[in-house]
């Protein structure tokens, strides 16, 4: 497509935001569920925009990725059988396939994002011939309410609450989660911005609370999200440990055993939003 420097923006309040000068824009178009836009960054390479949000790039990619799979992945002492709802752009799936696991099943509502992902994102297609992966296109909450097989971790990479993912942001999806999670089993979601999405945090954390007898959020940083801060909630029955049971697969760049300790000390301001009741 076009070959024409264009500035792309993003607002996280209506005063401020982020910006990137995209060298080429790779492609734009509106699928039946959102405007998918790819383009290129000369620092960040390829970034990926839904519905004018950053949803991931090139670059920074190893941030979120590797802090939504790996707390879940290497808390739980043997993870068979994975569950992603969302994650078409396939970075979550990536992480997921570095261990042993049997199977990883792939929850997204649009095949677009899968397939412009594919030719711009050089991980998806590996990632797609894993024999141990099974793609599934359609919303993650009905396919939770039809299922019959259970899992040992679920990881929820949904896009922002509008759109087509409002329906994963519900006690009554989380309620479907763990009504498929096997004994032991665990969750994991992105929940957004400590510093700009707060009242939605809290929001998240009551219903939650109401679900799941153990429930943390962590934070991770993400250059390119709101805040370069990230907020991620992990959810169990049993206890937490926070700790590693097993050997962290090798290559990552962001996550080891000292991060995951690391990751559920929450800031400052979040404890205090957690007094105030914000966060329970
Ligand atoms: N890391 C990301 C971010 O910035 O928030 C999330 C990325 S991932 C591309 C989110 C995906 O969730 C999108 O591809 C979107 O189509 C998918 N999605 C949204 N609602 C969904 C639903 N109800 N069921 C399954 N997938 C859904």
């Amino acid at each position: 497509m076009g070959t024409v420097k264009k500035e792309v923006k993003e607002y996280h309040h209506p005063s401020c935001g982020i910006f990137f000068d995209a060298d080429k824009i790779l492609i734009e178009e509106n699928s039946v569920y959102q405007n998918i836009k790819v383009f290129e960054n000369e620092f960040y390479g390829n970034v990926l925009v839904l519905d004018g949000l950053v949803q991931t790039t090139e670059k920074d990619e190893f941030f979120y990725h590797e802090m939504l799979a790996h707390p879940a992945l290497s808390i739980h002492p043997n993870p068979r059988d994975v569950l992603i709802i969302g994650g078409g752009d396939g970075g979550v799936l990536k992480e997921v396939l570095r261990y042993p696991v049997h199977s990883v099943r792939l929850v997204e509502i649009d095949s677009r994002v899968l397939e412009v992902c594919k030719e711009y994102f050089s991980w998806m297609t590996p990632a797609l011939a894993d024999k141990r992966v099974e793609l599934v296109i359609g919303d993650g909450k009905e396919f939770l309410q039809e299922i019959k097989m259970s899992f040992d971790v679920v990881l929820v990479d949904s896009s922002e609450p509008i759109g087509p993912s409002v329906s994963l942001h519900t006690g009554e999806f989380y309620q479907s989660i763990k009504a498929r999670l096997k004994p032991g089993g665990v969750a994991a979601a992105q929940v957004g911005s400590p510093f700009f999405h707060k009242m939605f945090l809290g929001r998240m954390a009551a219903d939650l609370r109401t679900v799941f007898r153990r429930v943390a959020f962590y934070t991770g940083p993400v250059p390119t999200y709101p805040g370069g801060l990230w907020c991620y909630i992990f959810l169990s029955d049993r206890m937490i440990p926070q700790q590693v049971e097993k050997e962290i697969p090798a290559g990552l760049r962001y996550f080891n055993a000292d991060i995951l300790r690391a990751a559920f000390a929450l800031p400052a301001f979040v404890v205090e939003d957690v007094k105030k009741g914000m966060i329970r």
